[in-house]
Parts: structure tokens; C-alpha cells; sequence
């Protein structure tokens, strides 16, 4: 029988939770390096997010990750929260600590760029400017990494100006606002466009963006990975654009979580990769 204190436990604290592939990807590498333990959905309700959080020391968790409602509010609950996860003002991973205090992290936008340099080795934050389209949660963590990767020109173009706005102010750094009706004159001259709107996603109606002004040298990139390929990337496919889909940030932001918590920095094999794409 494996000793209680051996046996690692992490989950994915969200509501709803349901449709989370974080415990098909956290169980892989459980089973892939052998390590005894769980990776469960742990569906919490808003309200109950504080007890939630509170009980995980003395459930034995390692720590979990927090998504969609609690990346927010799970930040003030946590003892500690690391400075980039501050700059980008969520979490996405909190980690109990030996004396059981929590401290909380966002790994999504080192998910992103990993993501760039794993399928684009030659890629350079510094190539030229870059435009993020969206500014919510997910375009938080990724200007965050950008402006940290060396970027130096960043747009963001975001529906409602004030969200983006804020990005700028709160990041800082090379960042500039551009109006939502200019993004199609705005991509003229970016060698970087990241979709970090919901627009594109499984249900939802396509991004409203013409590439026709965008150069055929420009990464397009998209957050989402419901569908693998948005219609934003297949346009820009079909022009000859190198394209860059959301599930390299998504299995990349799960690699230093599982190393904090099981103490093993993970690999993305291409087994894992087909195991998840067959769910999307
Ligand atoms: P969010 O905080 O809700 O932000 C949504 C963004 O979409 C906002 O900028 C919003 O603009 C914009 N938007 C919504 N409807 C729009 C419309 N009709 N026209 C133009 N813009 C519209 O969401 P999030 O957490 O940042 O997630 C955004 C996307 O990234 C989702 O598709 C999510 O699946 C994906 N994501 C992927 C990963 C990954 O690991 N690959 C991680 C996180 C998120 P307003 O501000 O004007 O409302």
C-alpha cells in the first residue's frame, strides 16, 4: 500500500469544471513517470471557493489549478501570490506550501510563448511589432509574457477600450491601445497576431478580421483550441501564414504546475498531444 504522505493529489478547482482536459493530461504524466497519486475535477461552486481553497492542506493536496469563475477571486484568498500572477492580476495554479499556506501562480502566458518556441524555434518577442486582439484574462497573461520575452512594440485591440486600457496601465511596458474599428489596418505591418477573444471558438461566430493587409512573413496565433483550427487560422493558412493553434499554451502552462506539485518537470510527447486532440 502506498503511504498517505507519498501519495500526491492536485485537481482543477472551476464551475462548471466538467469539460476540463486537465485531468486526462495531469493523469498521463502521473502514469507516464510512474508516480502514485490523483489529479480530480473539484467543481466549486463561487461562493464556496474560500472553504475550497482552505481545505486543501488538510486534504493532503499538493495544490490544484483554479479556472473559469475563480482565477480572480482566488488570487486575495491565497497567502501569497507570485509577482507575475500580480502584474497579471489572476492565478491560474496555487501550490500548498510544507506549513500549509497557499501561494498562487499564472502560468498561462509561459504557456503561450513556450508554445511559440516549441512549433516556431526561430521565433523572437523582438521581431517586429506584435497586436492582441481581446484583453480579458487569457490577453492579460499573454502581453504579461511578451512584454517579459523582450516584445517591444505591443497592440492591444480589444471590443470594449477601457479593458484594454487597463491591460496597458497595469502591465506596463511598450504597450499601446489601437481602436477596435482599425484592426484590420492595424495588422499592416505586425510580425505577431494573437486571437485572445472568445470569437472563433466551438459555438461562437468566427473573429470579424480581414488579414488582406497582413504580411505573409506575420505568426498568426489563436488562445483558442476548441477548434485545433479556428477560422482565423485557416484563412491565415490558406494566405501562407505560419500558424500557431491553443493547445500548446494549454499542455505548456501544466508543466511547471505538475513539476511544483509532483515534483517532475513534465514532457509533451506527441502521444500526449494526439490524446488530447482527440477530445477537441
Ligand atoms: P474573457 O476574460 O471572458 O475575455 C473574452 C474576450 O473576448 C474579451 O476581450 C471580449 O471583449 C472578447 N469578446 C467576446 N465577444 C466578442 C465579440 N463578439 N467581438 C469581439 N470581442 C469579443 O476570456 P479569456 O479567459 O481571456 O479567454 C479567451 C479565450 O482564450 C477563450 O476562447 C479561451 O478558451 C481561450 N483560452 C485558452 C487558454 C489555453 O490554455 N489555450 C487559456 C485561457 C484562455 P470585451 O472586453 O469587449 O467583452
Amino acid at each position: 500500500m502506498v503511504e498517505a504522505k507519498k501519495y500526491g493529489l492536485a485537481g482543477v478547482m472551476g464551475w462548471p469544471v466538467g469539460h476540463s482536459r486537465s485531468p486526462m493530461l495531469h493523469g498521463y504524466w502521473l502514469q507516464k513517470y510512474s508516480l502514485p497519486g490523483a489529479y480530480v475535477l473539484l467543481p466549486v461552486q463561487p461562493e464556496r471557493l474560500p472553504a475550497a481553497l482552505k481545505g486543501l492542506a488538510a486534504l493532503g493536496f499538493a495544490g490544484c489549478n483554479v479556472t473559469i469563475p475563480h482565477k480572480v477571486a482566488a488570487m486575495e484568498l491565497v497567502d501569497r501570490v507570485d509577482p507575475l500572477a500580480r502584474r497579471i492580476g489572476a492565478i491560474n495554479t496555487v501550490v500548498v506550501e510544507g506549513d500549509g499556506t497557499l501561494t498562487g501562480y499564472n502560468n498561462d502566458g509561459y504557456g503561450y510563448v513556450q508554445s511559440l518556441r516549441d512549433t516556431q524555434p526561430d521565433w523572437r518577442a523582438d521581431a517586429g511589432p506584435a497586436l492582441v486582439l481581446g484583453a480579458g484574462g487569457a490577453a492579460r497573461a499573454i502581453v504579461a509574457s511578451l512584454v517579459d520575452a523582450g516584445a517591444r512594440d505591443l497592440r492591444i485591440c480589444n471590443r470594449t477600450p477601457a479593458r484594454a486600457e487597463a491591460i496597458a496601465k497595469a502591465i506596463g511596458g511598450p504597450i499601446s491601445v489601437v481602436p477596435w474599428e482599425r484592426r484590420n489596418a492595424a495588422i499592416a505591418d505586425v510580425a505577431l497576431l494573437v486571437n485572445t477573444t472568445s470569437q472563433g471558438m466551438s459555438g461562437q461566430p468566427p473573429l470579424d478580421l480581414d488579414l488582406a493587409a497582413l504580411s505573409r512573413n506575420a505568426l498568426v496565433s489563436d488562445a483558442i483550441y476548441i477548434p485545433l483550427e479556428t477560422p482565423l487560422l485557416a484563412a491565415a493558412r490558406a494566405r501562407g501564414n505560419r500558424t500557431v493553434n491553443g493547445l500548446g499554451m494549454l499542455l505548456n502552462q501544466a508543466r511547471p504546475a505538475f513539476n511544483a506539485w509532483f515534483g517532475v518537470m513534465p514532457e509533451i510527447t506527441s502521444e500526449l498531444r494526439r490524446m488530447i486532440e482527440a477530445t477537441v
